[in-house]
């Protein structure tokens, strides 16, 4: 046997719960994964909790992150003993995921777990800093320098957006962050955050334009802040929307588009191709201070997992949780 979360959905209602499983039950794959260490995403507190119907099957063992050692492969690519990292591919939606000792996938969906980091440093960094790079990568294929001028962060104190404000610094921008949580000013500037501006003045309707400020912007809320990011781009500037921390809706015009040739690039991390996941697992390695990932994370064990998802949900949680499923 071995323990992990269930997601359980019948007559006596939605609910997770830490309890032995057994192997057998284990879904098909051919690469049996001892995991190490997981994470708590904002999809993952949704699925625990169950405020949005992200799992598609049940049970379900949620968590779509993990890292860990190969423990039985049948897949060309993999061995055992092979350190490994995995990131969505609907694993903890559809396919038992990582909130749990043992995961058995398609050795396909795995990477080699970068030398740089630990399997905890790994799920520090997890699906939020995976996606953080790939919205750097995004902002950098649309043309985007340091010089060229300020990148905002918004849900700068959340997983992805510590990650973001982390690494935009790191590589030479001047960062302004945006949070609703004037306490971890601190914190964004520790960061690297040149600036931090409170959530409010971003999240009511504005105008369809307003004065250029931004030449790149990183948006993990959608919504009203999506909107009014989008209408003080400067011109050609380049936004990456990538989460919907406030709403999935976007009241927004085309007028940044057509008048100041903004580019809104969407970012996806469950679906990306591998070859991009392998880049933006080696700039993490490169440009990611590991000094700055510490200050970003805190450790808890797999029982600790199920009422931390509501506190993730309720905006409580800084930056990145990792979840050490062996304690
Ligand atoms: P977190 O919960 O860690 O961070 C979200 C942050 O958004 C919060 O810390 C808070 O930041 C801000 N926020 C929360 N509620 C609101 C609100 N009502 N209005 C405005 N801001 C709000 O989540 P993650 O960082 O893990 O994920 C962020 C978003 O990105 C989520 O929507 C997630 O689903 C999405 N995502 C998308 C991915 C993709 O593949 N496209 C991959 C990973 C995440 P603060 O306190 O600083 O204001």
């Amino acid at each position: 046997m071995f323990k992990g979360i269930l997601i359980h959905k019948d007559d006596q209602g939605y609910r997770a719960a830490l309890q032995d499983i057994d192997p057998a039950l284990l879904p098909e794959g051919n690469v049996t994964v001892r995991v190490a260490h997981s994470t708590l995403n904002f999809k993952d507190a949704l699925a625990i909790t169950g405020q949005s119907p992200v799992v598609r099957k049940f049970p379900m063992v949620p968590g779509i992150d993990l890292a860990g050692t190969v423990e039985h492969s049948e897949h060309p690519d993999w061995q055992v003993g092979d350190a490994v990292v995995l990131n969505g591919w609907g694993v903890g939606e559809a396919h038992w995921g990582g909130l749990a000792q043992r995961a058995r996938l398609n050795g396909d969906w795995l990477v080699p777990l970068p030398p740089a980091f630990s399997t905890a440093q790994a799920m520090a960094i997890g699906t939020a800093g995976y996606t953080a790079m790939l919205c750097v990568l995004a902002l950098e294929r649309h043309g985007l320098k340091p010089g060229d001028g300020e990148v905002l962060v918004t849900g700068a104190a959340g997983g992805v957006g510590s990650v973001a404000v982390a690494l935009l610094a790191r590589l030479g921008y001047r960062v302004v962050a945006v949070t609703g949580r004037p306490q971890e000013a601190d914190y964004l500037q520790q960061l690297g955050a040149a600036e931090v501006l409170e959530r409010a003045a971003f999240s009511s309707a504005g105008k369809p334009l307003s004065k250029e400020r931004w030449a790149g912007a990183v948006d993990t809320v959608g919504s009203h802040t999506l909107a009014n990011v989008c209408a003080a781009m400067r011109y050609r500037g380049v936004v990456t929307a990538c989460g919907l921390a406030g709403g999935m809706d976007l009241p927004a015009t085309v007028a940044p588009f057509i008048l100041r040739g903004v580019t809104m690039a969407g970012v996806d991390s469950v679906m990306c191709p591998r070859a991009d996941r392998l880049l933006a697992w080696q700039r993490l390695a490169t440009d990611l201070d590991v000094d700055k990932l510490a200050l970003i994370t805190q450790h808890i064990g797999l029982a600790e997992a199920i009422p931390m998802a509501r506190r993730l949900l309720d905006g409580q949680v800084r930056g990145r949780v990792v979840v050490d499923v062996n304690a």
